[in-house]
């Protein structure tokens, strides 16, 4: 089996885990290696913590992620939430690539509702061309094939709607993935629920269904996105399975990179 490298850069240590912790989990137990990044150290992301503690706890919960997962390496930046897309954090991250030497690096797209989604999409499609273009960061040679660059899944229709060019169903391992989401407890369990007025809510006081399905809640957005990759995931996985796939995380290929074809960026993307 050849060995395939996914980096999965987010803004915050979680984005990485919703957007694409399902297929991160399939490549881990296939052998794989996947890296997960987060650009900012996700300090804003409490009402009540301090922006370091906050940034302190967050640094722990995405190394309990990574355990859960599987997966190689969960990198939380050192920056504060706030990030731009500034020619030093490009140089930072074109020397991350090459270093991790990826076959795909995924990111979220620029049309994104939070700055620091858009800021991290821009300093990560900054570096898809120069990349491979030895003279920006000498002192990190480039890696001998160029990465494919994709888009994990958002449900934004302007300017344009997400077009899946490649989906994988994560059905099989979503009590996995629902365990990988709650080691992020500071935000499923405290920051996420206060930030949409949920200010009574406590998770101590919730049995085990009731926290799978305040979880779930966070995965209806790929329940539509599903039904419209379902051509992808019949071709991929026959008819039959194909059609009872309820959630799958979806993948657009961006046209900035090496390009491949939909089909072998499907097959790119299958564990
Ligand atoms: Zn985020």
């Amino acid at each position: 089996m050849e060995q395939k490298r996914l980096l999965a850069i987010g803004a915050h240590p979680d984005d990485c885990d919703i957007l694409c912790g399902g297929t991160a989990i399939k490549w881990a137990k296939a052998g794989h290696i996947v890296k997960f990044v987060s650009v900012t150290n996700g300090d804003t992301g409490h009402a009540v913590l301090s922006r370091a503690e906050t940034a302190a706890a967050r640094k722990k919960e995405a190394e309990a992620s990574r355990r859960m997962s599987g997966i190689f390496e969960y990198q939380v930046l050192d920056h504060p939430c706030g990030i731009e897309a500034s020619l030093g954090n490009r140089e930072e991250m074109i020397r991350l690539i090459r270093n991790f030497r990826p076959d795909v690096v995924l990111a979220h797209r620029l049309c994104d509702y939070h700055p620091d989604h858009r800021a991290a999409a821009q300093i990560v499609l900054d570096t898809a061309y120069v990349v491979m273009v030895p003279h920006n960061c000498e002192d990190t040679p480039i890696p001998q094939k160029a990465p494919v660059y994709g888009h994990m899944h958002d449900g934004f229709r302007e300017p344009r709607p997400f077009r899946a060019d490649a989906a994988i169903e994560f059905d099989s391992v979503l009590e996995l993935k629902l365990k990988v989401m709650e080691c992020h407890r500071t935000q499923f369990y405290e920051w996420l629920p206060w930030s949409v007025g949920r200010r009574d809510f406590d998770a101590s006081k919730l049995s085990d269904r009731e926290k799978r399905a305040w979880l779930l809640t966070f995965l209806e957005r790929f329940k539509k996105g599903t039904a419209a990759a379902r051509p992808i995931l019949c071709r991929s996985l026959g008819a039959r399975a194909g059609k009872k796939v309820v959630l799958a995380e979806l993948f657009e290929q961006s046209p900035y990179s090496r390009q491949v074809s939909r089909r072998d960026f499907q097959k790119l993307m299958e564990p």
